[in-house]
């Protein structure tokens, strides 16, 4: 039988334990499992190999993404790390400008460095990743809905092109959970996740999962974990397994609550451009809902001011927290020139379109209004330039 995505979040990859009947998973909180006689085995030899609780993760976590295999990793950065470990000196990526701050300084700061050539661009446009390509070029690395602007791709029109070109195509899911978008049905080969954000969902433990239906990638990106080791802790999986269980009743709520604070941003006039994709104008809003179940939790926003003022409105909150992140049930903002993304350098940042006035929300699982009436209070004591007719 095959289960709906809610019931597998509960059951994929995690029966009742064998000898007890415990429901929830057990922990073995061990090193390495004895042998009967060399090589004859229960199937795990040394935890940084295999661990019962992680492959239950990975099972699950595959299966959400109605994929066949799944890795999971100690943190998102490992897990983006472990599919660039594919590549080798020479070879080239064409990746999303609009990208999570980390995955744009392992590019540009540690596999530059290896002579991993990348190209950014608007992934918007699919003339603009068409035209990036070079014969090296072995990935396109997508982000949608891309982080900091909420910008979409067309996932479907971005795998094909690059299919003709002979590259895989991979895609940051993180920001969309696999709840919401299936890159994998659309034509793409790798999805990565940081677990961190909507899969665990309660900002308490870091993580990262690959997922794919090539059993060549998969055993060459299984092999590269085991080798470089960032693998998570028995209790991270547990965590991370509790917080899945949720996954669908709290995207649901994550989802409604933001198309209330984006409402209530658009109507106010010390609020500039609002960035969500739920948004009928917005300009990636046609295609998120042909390739999204529904737009996300992630909301961003300009205010019409510098960065001083913008900075002083993340201290006005008193609900929200001004933290990095996203994706827990507490409501997060960030300021993304000077946190998330202050590792991008001013002129890129400002050719990607991040201004100086712009915040970013994750929000989160409290009532809607309460979220609403704290941002109302804290624009109250924003000063803003005169709004543009
Ligand atoms: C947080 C994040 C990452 C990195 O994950 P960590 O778990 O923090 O290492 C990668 N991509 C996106 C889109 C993220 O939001």
């Amino acid at each position: 039988m095959t289960y709906e995505f809610s019931t597998r979040a509960i059951h994929a990859g995690q029966p009742n334990d064998e000898t007890t009947g415990a429901v929830a998973i057990p922990i073995y909180q061990t090193s390495t499992f004895g042998q009967e006689a060399p090589g004859v085995h229960s199937g795990y030899v040394y935890a940084r190999t295999g661990n019962p609780i992680r492959t239950a993760l990975e099972t699950c976590i595959a299966s959400l993404e109605d994929a066949k295999f799944g890795l999971a990793f100690a943190s998102g950065m490992a897990a983006i790390n472990n599919v660039l470990n594919t590549l080798k000196s020479g070879d080239h990526v064409v990746s999303a400008q609009d990208l999570y701050g980390g995955a744009w300084r392992i590019f540009t700061k540690l596999y530059d460095k290896f002579g991993v050539k990348f190209t950014f661009v608007d992934a918007t446009s699919l003339d603009a990743i068409e035209k990036a390509f070079t014969p090296q070029t072995r990935l396109l690395w997508l982000e949608t809905p891309s982080n900091p602007l909420l910008r979409i791709t067309d996932l479907e029109g971005a795998a094909k092109i690059a299919k003709r070109k002979g590259a895989l195509t991979v895609v940051d899911n993180t920001f969309a959970s696999p709840l919401l978008q299936s890159p994998l049905k659309l034509g793409t080969d790798i999805i990565v996740h940081s677990t961190t954000k909507y899969i665990n969902g309660h900002s308490d433990v870091l993580g990262g999962a690959i997922v794919t239906n090539s059993p060549e990638l998969h055993e060459q990106l299984k092999f590269f974990q085991n080798c470089v080791g960032a693998v998570p802790a028995p209790q991270d999986c547990f965590l991370t397994l509790r917080g899945i269980k949720t996954l669908s009743v709290r995207m649901d709520r994550h989802c409604q609550n933001a198309k209330e604070v984006a409402a209530f941003l658009k109507a106010h006039p010390k609020v500039g451009k609002v960035y969500f994709p739920g948004l009928p104008e917005h300009p990636g809003h046609e295609i998120a809902k042909r390739q999204m179940k529904d737009f996300g939790a992630m909301v961003s926003f300009e205010l019409r001011t510098d960065a001083e003022e913008a900075k002083r409105f993340t201290s006005n909150v008193e609900l929200w927290t001004l933290a990095e992140s996203l994706g827990g049930v507490k409501s997060l903002l960030c300021h993304p020139p000077t946190m998330t993304h202050a590792s991008v350098e001013p002129e890129v940042r400002r050719k990607v379109g991040i201004s100086d006035g712009l915040i970013r929300l994750s929000v989160g699982l409290e009532d809607s209004r309460d979220l609403i009436r704290d941002l109302e209070q804290a624009l109250g004591k924003v000063r803003v330039a005169a709004a543009v007719a």
